[in-house]
């Protein structure tokens, strides 16, 4: 395996010194100042300027108490207003398509209550079968909800034998087979145990010919690919903003309308009080009277204290945009996979082999990585000895995540030397 190259970072040195990096001290002797972090996938390192933003609220509140509401440099009451545009920026959505709100699993909830209305024969939903708990959980819920039975209404798509990514033939077979009998398709945009990014187009594309909803939970791919959701025609979308979106532990999350849904203000939903017009909210009177866009799926008043670390996070991404972003994040990730194929090559065959596709169009930052070894151990090692923090999957991934805002080449080469050190021994 090559050597660490100090250039690769003088030259793309990214925004680390904009984020707290957690400090590392070794139990036996290797010392370095900062841990190598690569689970911004799973919690994103706090911004420097979060703590300030908070600060400023507190303050307000201190200083104003209720009157905080309605006036200042930002009133309460509009506060997530601020927050739209960058959020829509983000996805490829217009302004009137995404509010911050709730956490995401109670986004995907909210808008399932909308655009999952079985009826006749069309009831089924399809979705991956490697899916984070929650989503599958809360589709089966939603099943159950319209006195359904899962087993047969939810259809999990599972790789091939012998395969570990989903491929889109497959998905868009599925879709075109189940024709009319679909009513919803739910996929992760980048599953967070492959670190696969499907093909999103193409997918809703064939949910509409079929006459179906199209969903995406973005909760690995927001702030780390590129959208369009409103051009690529998606329905609806939710995510969360403590992952790339590095807002903090469980931060308030983002949902997605398509335009000609969020104008539709007929269409049914689980409503309060912060969906109704601002113009006659507070009128507090009978009649719901949601407004032309996505702020008619919001319920209650927002945590205003835990908005301020969203609003830090989406300025930095305003600041430097996805798509420069994203030109660093291939450099890294592709540092990060360069350096792990020198570390395998050394290596008995099938010791370590990454699974996340390598075409650029279907990865994020992440690396999902399989080991024949106990990936505890390796895990817990490659953290306390070496300072390296990636988070296991059982039974025998490792995922490491690369950050283009504040992970460097120097992480890559220390994830990569210590896996060498660690294996070949
Ligand atoms: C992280 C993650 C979640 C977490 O759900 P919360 O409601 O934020 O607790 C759900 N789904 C996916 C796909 C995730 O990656």
């Amino acid at each position: 395996m090559r050597t660490y190259e100090p250039d690769l970072d003088v030259a793309d040195p990214g925004w680390r010194s904009q984020f707290h990096i957690p400090p590392f001290t070794s139990s036996s002797g290797a010392d370095h100042p900062e841990m190598a972090y690569f689970a911004g996938n799973s919690l994103g390192l706090q911004p420097r300027a979060t703590s300030d933003a908070v600060q400023i609220e507190l303050s307000r509140w201190a200083e104003w108490g209720v009157e905080g509401q309605l006036t200042g440099p930002r009133p309460w009451k509009d506060y997530h207003e601020a927050l739209r545009e960058p959020a829509a920026r983000l996805v490829g959505a217009l302004p009137e398509e995404t509010v911050v709100m709730n956490s995401l699993t109670v986004n995907l909830h909210l808008l399932m209550a909308t655009f999952y209305r079985p009826s006749g024969e069309r009831t089924k939903v399809i979705m991956e079968d490697i899916v984070f708990p929650s989503d599958g959980y809360a589709v089966d819920a939603q099943v159950c909800w319209h006195g359904l039975d899962p087993a047969t209404e939810v259809i999990r798509l599972r790789p091939r034998d012998g395969e570990d990514i989903l491929r889109t033939e497959d998905i868009l077979d599925a879709i075109t087979r189940h024709g009319d009998e679909v009513a919803l398709v739910l996929f992760s945009a980048v599953n967070y145990l492959t670190g696969e990014w499907i093909d999103m187009p193409a997918i809703t594309a064939a949910g509409h010919a079929v006459g179906a909803k199209v969903g995406f939970d973005l909760a690995h791919a927001a702030g780390n690919v590129p959208m369009q959701l409103h051009d690529w025609d998606v329905d609806f979308a939710a995510w969360c903003s403590y992952k790339y979106l590095n807002s903090g532990p469980g931060a308030v999350a983002v949902a997605y309308v398509h335009a000609r849904h969020a104008r539709d203000t007929s269409l049914p939903r689980l409503a309060g009080w912060w969906g109704t017009d601002t113009a006659t909210r507070f009128r507090m009177d009978r009649h719901f009277d949601p407004p032309a866009t996505a702020d008619a799926w919001q319920v209650s008043n927002p945590p205003i204290l835990a908005m301020a670390p969203v609003e830090v996070s989406l300025r930095i991404f305003d600041e430097i945009g996805m798509a420069t972003l994203r030109e660093r994040s291939l450099r890294l990730t592709g540092y990060l996979r360069t350096l792990f194929d020198e570390v395998i090559g050394q290596l008995p065959a099938g010791a370590m082999m990454i699974v996340t596709p390598a075409d650029n169009d279907r990865h994020g930052c992440q690396l999902s990585v399989r080991f024949t070894c106990d990936i505890h151990t390796l895990a817990d090692t490659l953290r306390d000895e070496d300072g390296v923090i990636a988070d296991t999957r059982n039974p025998d991934i490792i995922r490491f995540a690369p950050v283009p805002l504040y992970s460097t080449y120097h992480d890559c080469w220390r994830a990569a030397d210590a896996l060498r050190r660690r294996l070949s021994s």
